[in-house]
């Protein structure tokens, strides 16, 4: 069992507490390897390496072309490793190697999409009001972020995150889930060899009460960016502001996925059960409600049903599981929790509905895919994010009763909407309030696209142009170029 170290200032150096925590294989519910327990000091440490990077050094003085190259350096190296970090990915979250392969391969992208808009970063002279003066504007990096992820896409997390954190010319702190913390550390050695000047790029490792709350409170970070649960966001939200940080937020959801009876009926269901299965339910965008037009839903809930039946749960690692492990201990006893609160509500469970057992499932904590139908949208298992695999139906009549129970939710990430009717889905895509409305499809990100939520979901957008404002600041530059007019101490112009 591998016992690693934190990273900060490039090297790997040992926690000041002198503590480490066991990091768990899902799948076979034993510690796997030991990740270090930082606290303040490291915090402090990992500050001072990333602001003394910011001020002087390589860093402050390379120009933005030099960094993007130093990201494409990266990209290149990440997809050299990319099955290696998937494989480690597996192993602290218990998701599908076939899915974490693909996620990781797909990484590069997005340092080589933000590398290359590291110079493209334009001020603009601006039209002014006033005679004689000019102005410009400047885009200066906001100074160094903390980013604080969640344990089901690391590297995801670190990518959307990070790439466009680094092209703004910011240095970067991240606090990986304690779950699920190895990619994080292994990546950091990749960032050396790329050849980032030490302190750009930092991992402190630990608890969220102890080394995340250091890095949200620190005077030396000026920018909080959080992905995770909406109860943990808000209380970041609202500790970041007594130091008036920036802060951005990826929360959770309870997206609904909006099933017509005009739609291709068999690709619905393939993209409801992905929306739902997929990453065992462990998805901030997970389509946790399926909406159906009362015509169809008899028949379109027993296709789902049938689709459900059919997933192989097992190891993570084999080319052949559709299901994996719940990758927490805490997670697994909240899905078990819904699904009895469910039942006490008096939604009726067509599919599963407790823990799966099995000669191929004894070290992990495994949940049957369960469907609730008979669900209305006032219980808590409609209203409230289970993070597992857990689908409640709810029946509709028409497009206007879809569009009040979508929005009839706290969250506001995705939502699906499944129609051959594209007046409808314009209509039903431009009503529903979430950061992301697929339509005929579910679950696609990408680097070109911004991603976010409304409401409860989070504040801000990774991925995308618009992404890199999040980490600068704009500066606005006056200039008066008159010769003769003595300015009036007493007035403001
Ligand atoms: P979490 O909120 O428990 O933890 C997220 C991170 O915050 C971890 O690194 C944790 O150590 C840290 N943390 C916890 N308490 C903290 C505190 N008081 N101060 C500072 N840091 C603290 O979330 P999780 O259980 O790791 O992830 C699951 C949640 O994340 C779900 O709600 C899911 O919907 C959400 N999520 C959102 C997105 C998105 O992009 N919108 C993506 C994935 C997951």
């Amino acid at each position: 069992m591998k016992t690693y170290n934190q990273f900060i200032n490039g090297r790997y150096v040992e926690p000041a507490s002198g503590r480490w925590l066991d990091s768990i294989d899902p799948y076979r519910g034993q510690a796997w390897a030991r990740i270090p327990q930082g606290c303040a000091k490291d915090v402090d440490a990992a500050a001072a390496a990333a602001n003394a990077a910011m001020k002087s050094g390589p860093w402050a003085t390379m120009t933005a072309t030099q960094r993007g190259k130093l990201m494409f350096k990266l990209a290149d190296l990440i997809a050299l490793n990319s099955d290696r970090l998937a494989e480690i990915e597996v192993r602290d979250n218990g998701k599908l190697l076939a899915e974490m392969r693909g996620q990781v391969a797909y990484l590069p992208e997005w340092w080589r999409y933000f590398g290359g808009l590291a110079d493209k970063i334009e001020g603009a002279v601006m039209p002014l009001d006033k005679p004689d003066m000019m102005g410009f504007t400047r885009h200066e990096p906001v100074g160094v972020v903390a980013a604080l992820t969640a344990w089901n896409s690391p590297l995801l997390f670190v990518a959307w995150k990070c790439a466009a954190a680094i092209a703004a010319g910011c240095a970067v702190i991240v606090k990986p889930s304690e779950f699920a913390s190895v990619s994080t550390l292994e990546f950091a050695a990749l960032t050396k060899e790329a050849g980032f000047p030490d302190g750009v790029f930092n991992v402190v490792t630990g608890l969220g009460q102890e080394a995340g709350s250091a890095l949200v409170d620190h005077p030396g970070v000026a920018k909080v960016t959080f992905t995770g649960s909406d109860v943990t966001g808000a209380k970041i939200y609202a500790q970041a502001a007594r130091s008036m940080k920036r802060v951005s937020l990826e929360l959770g959801g309870k997206s609904p996925n909006i099933v017509f009876d005009d739609c291709d009926l068999d690709k619905a269901a393939s993209g409801v059960i992905s929306g739902i299965f997929a990453a065992t339910g462990q998805t901030c965008i997970a389509g946790s409600r399926l909406l159906v037009q009362n015509s169809i839903r008899e028949a379109f809930t027993e296709k789902v049903a049938a689709l459900g039946r059919s997933a192989r749960k097992g190891n993570p690692m084999d080319a052949d599981t559709n299901i994996g492990p719940v990758t927490t201990a805490a997670q697994y006893k909240k899905v078990l929790d819904y699904i009895d609160i469910a039942k006490a509500e008096g939604a009726r469970c067509i599919l599963g509905g407790g823990p799966a057992t099995g000669p191929t499932l004894t070290g992990g904590q495994f949940v049957e895919p369960t469907i609730f139908v008979d669900v209305k949208p006032d219980m808590r298992i409609a209203r409230e994010e289970v993070f597992g695999p857990v689908l409640s139906i709810i029946g509709f009549e028409d497009e206007a009763d879809a569009i009040r129970i979508g929005n009839d939710t706290i969250y506001g990430l995705a939502a699906g909407v499944w129609t051959r009717d594209m007046g409808r889905a314009l209509r039903v895509s431009a009503a529903i309030k979430a950061g992301t409305v697929w339509v005929n499809t579910y679950r696609a990100v990408s680097y070109m696209m911004p991603f976010g939520g409304m409401k409860h979901s989070g504040i801000g957008r990774e991925s995308g142009l618009e992404s890199i404002r999040q980490f600068l600041e704009t500066k606005s530059v006056w200039l008066s170029y008159a010769d003769n007019a003595p300015l009036n101490p007493f007035v403001l112009r």
